[in-house]
C-alpha cells in the first residue's frame, strides 16, 4: 500500500514523499521516471494507465541544501537501525512501561559529536542513559553495527513500514524549502 510515493532525486539520493497522483504528472510529463512501481494496480490518466508509483526518480538534478540532506529524523533514524537498541539489542516493542526508543550520540554533543548519520544510533532510553555523556569506547558499550548513512533503497525498504501518520513526518524530513522546490516542478 503506497498512499505516496518517494521522490528521488537524480542522483538517487531520497527527496520527499509526493502523492501519487503528483508523481504520475511528474511522470507523464516527462519530469521524471518511476524506479519502482505497484504492478498489481494500475493508476488511470486521461490517456494512459501505469502501474501505480511507489519510487520515482527525477529526471534532472534538484539542488538541495546541504543541510536538508544532512537532517536525520528519528523516524529515519529508528526505521535504519530496524526498530531496535542497537546496545542491547531489544526491539522497540520489548520495552518496558517507560523506556522508549531514543537518538544516542556515539561522540556526544559535548564533546563535539555531530548530529550526522554515522554518529547517531537507537538506543533504547535505559541504555542511553546508562551509556550517559561518554562515548563508546570509555563506557564500554560498542554499538551492534557501525551506523552508516543509508542507502536510499534501505530508506524505501524503511518508508514502506512507515504507517501514513509517520509517513507525514517524511515531508519534513529535508525541509519546507525542498518541498517547494519539489511542488514548482
Ligand atoms: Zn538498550
Amino acid at each position: 500500500m503506497h498512499l505516496r510515493c518517494l521522490a528521488l532525486n537524480a542522483s538517487y539520493e531520497p527527496l520527499t514523499m509526493v502523492p501519487v497522483r503528483r508523481a504520475l504528472r511528474l511522470v507523464i510529463d516527462g519530469k521524471a521516471e518511476i524506479v519502482e512501481a505497484d504492478r498489481g494496480r494500475l493508476v488511470r490518466s486521461q490517456t494512459v494507465a501505469v502501474p501505480r508509483p511507489a519510487v520515482i526518480r527525477l529526471v534532472r538534478f534538484v539542488h538541495v541544501p546541504r543541510r536538508f540532506r544532512r537532517q536525520v529524523t528519528n523516524t529515519f533514524l529508528f526505521a535504519r537501525d530496524g526498530y531496535r537498541c542497537l546496545f542491547c539489542g531489544r526491539p522497540g516493542a520489548q520495552l518496558r512501561h517507560r523506556e522508549c526508543l531514543t537518538r544516542d550520540h556515539l561522540i556526544p554533543l559535548s564533546r563535539g559529536g555531530t548530529n550526522e548519520w554515522t554518529n547517531v544510533v537507537t538506543a533504547c532510553s535505559s541504555c542511553n542513559t546508562r551509556k550517559g555523556n561518554r562515548p563508546p569506547e570509555e563506557c564500554g558499550m560498542p554499538p551492534l553495527q557501525p551506523p552508516v548513512e543509508p542507502h536510499f533503497v534501505h530508506l524505501t525498504w524503511a518508508v514502506r513500514r512507515l504507517t501514513p501518520v509517520q509517513a507525514k513526518y517524511i515531508q519534513l524530513f529535508y525541509g519546507a524549502d525542498t518541498l517547494e522546490t519539489l511542488q514548482g516542478l
